[in-house]
């Protein structure tokens, strides 16, 4: 009989978002005319901006046109999307790539889930926690891990990040060769300054090691200090893969369209002893293995750059910041420790008298209707946290912090 990949079978089940699902589904049943309001989510929900619409609309009537159709298009992207790209998210930023240095693609998760194939497997990967889980179990489907023991695997170097450290990773005792950084991150809302990622660069250039550097959320920096790009950290080419995408920053979560940046400089050695460029590489990868995104995608991506696509965008970006101030406020207001909500539209609660996550999310839902995202769902070091997203609508946002407040206040009466 053919055999199948056993790494799979190393998985954990998912349980996460099933779980809360049941735990919807049944308190809808006992409670009808109760509402519920979800403050769980990680996906946006205004509408896509008016100028990408346009934009992709008049796309579409080209492809219906003979003279200007267009097939199979370039696998690494059209070059009127990564010349906005290189102008508008590095040059701008005083930071030089050049266009082959830049792979567009559907998504940051098929990015950093793919990356890996490049790498061999005896690398070392070191992983924050908690962690968004595409990183841990995109290596266990490719063999990089061992066993699984109290919620962690073997062969991966786990980084804590906790209120104690402000949740900031610490450089690994142990040696390792792939780093995994997601800043601004998801879930604590930490975001590096640019003092605290050139640790990692400078330590990455010293070990021979390379940063996978995930800045999904980059657009919700509001610090100045607060890096958007790797590359704004000296000797970070050399050293760091960056991936974006336009998910977060621009509702292209339904669409579909990131990128990938590889620069020349980074290399890695060959059992031979030759230094290959990681680029030549993915190049490879993509050639074989994608068919690039769509032209229509890609026209909308592209007036995302334009003055009037900016503008639309910041709208909506201001409207999820103010969310999450609105949470942060009012959940501060009770005197509670909470995090993130700055550079990022995730607030990382810390349970009050060391409630357990799931326990927490129960009280929540079963007193407010209020849904969040236990923090142990994404790893070990979330257990006692709680993710709240401003991904809702204001309307609902505020109700829902209304209804925490009230809850918490009245309990502190009894
Ligand atoms: N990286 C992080 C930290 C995320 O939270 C997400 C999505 O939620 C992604 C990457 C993937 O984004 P995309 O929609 O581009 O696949």
């Amino acid at each position: 009989m053919t055999k199948i990949n056993e790494n799979f079978l190393k998985l954990q089940d998912n349980y996460l978002f099933a779980t809360i699902k049941k735990k919807e589904r049944e308190f809808k049943e006992k409670n009808p005319s109760n509402s519920i309001i979800n403050l769980g989510i990680g996906d946006v929900t205004l509408p896509i901006p008016g100028e990408v619409v346009f934009s992709m609309k008049r796309a579409s009537e080209e492809m219906g046109k003979v003279e200007y159709f267009r097939g199979y298009g370039p696998e690494q992207g059209y070059e009127f999307l990564i010349d906005k790209i290189i102008k508008n998210d590095y040059s701008d930023r005083n930071i030089d790539l050049r266009k082959d240095e830049i792979f567009i693609s559907d998504g940051s998760k098929c990015d950093i889930s793919q990356i890996i194939n490049i790498f061999s497997r005896d690398n070392k990967i070191s992983i924050m926690d908690p962690v968004y889980p595409v990183y841990i179990d995109s290596n266990i489907m490719d063999g990089r891990t061992g066993k699984y023991l109290e919620g962690k695997y073997d062969n991966i170097v786990y980084i804590p990040c906790v209120s104690d450290n402000g949740f900031m990773p610490k450089i690994p005792q142990e040696k390792v060769d792939i780093i995994y950084l997601c800043s601004p991150n998801n879930p604590t809302g930490m975001a590096l300054n640019k003092k605290e990622l050139k640790i990692w660069v400078d330590y990455a250039i010293e070990n021979n090691c390379i940063i996978l550097f995930d800045a999904a959320y980059e657009a919700f920096i509001s610090q100045s200090d607060i890096p958007h790009s790797i590359y704004e950290i000296e000797g970070a080419k050399k050293v760091a893969i960056e991936f974006k995408s336009f998910s977060k920053t621009a509702g292209f979560t339904g669409i579909r369209c990131s990128y990938i940046v590889i620069p020349h400089e980074l290399k890695c050695i060959s059992s031979l002893g030759k230094e290959i460029e990681l680029n030549y590489l993915w190049k490879r990868h993509q050639a074989t293995k994608f068919n690039g995104v769509s032209y229509i995608t890609q026209r909308g991506a592209e007036a995302v750059y334009t003055k009037l696509g900016k503008k639309q965008i910041d709208r909506n970006i201001k409207y999820y910041k103010n969310n999450a101030k609105i949470i942060k406020n009012g959940l501060e207001k009770l005197g509670m420790e909470v995090y993130g909500g700055i550079n990022s539209p995730y607030i990382w609660l810390k349970i009050p008298n060391g409630v357990k996550s799931w326990d927490f999310f129960d009280e929540l839902l079963n007193n407010t209707g209020v849904i969040g995202i236990p923090g142990v769902g994404f790893g070990t070091c979330g257990e006692g946290y709680f993710r709240l997203s401003s991904f809702g609508t204001k309307e609902d946002t505020v109700e829902a912090i209304k209804r925490i407040r009230k809850y918490f206040n009245s309990k502190r009466e009894i």
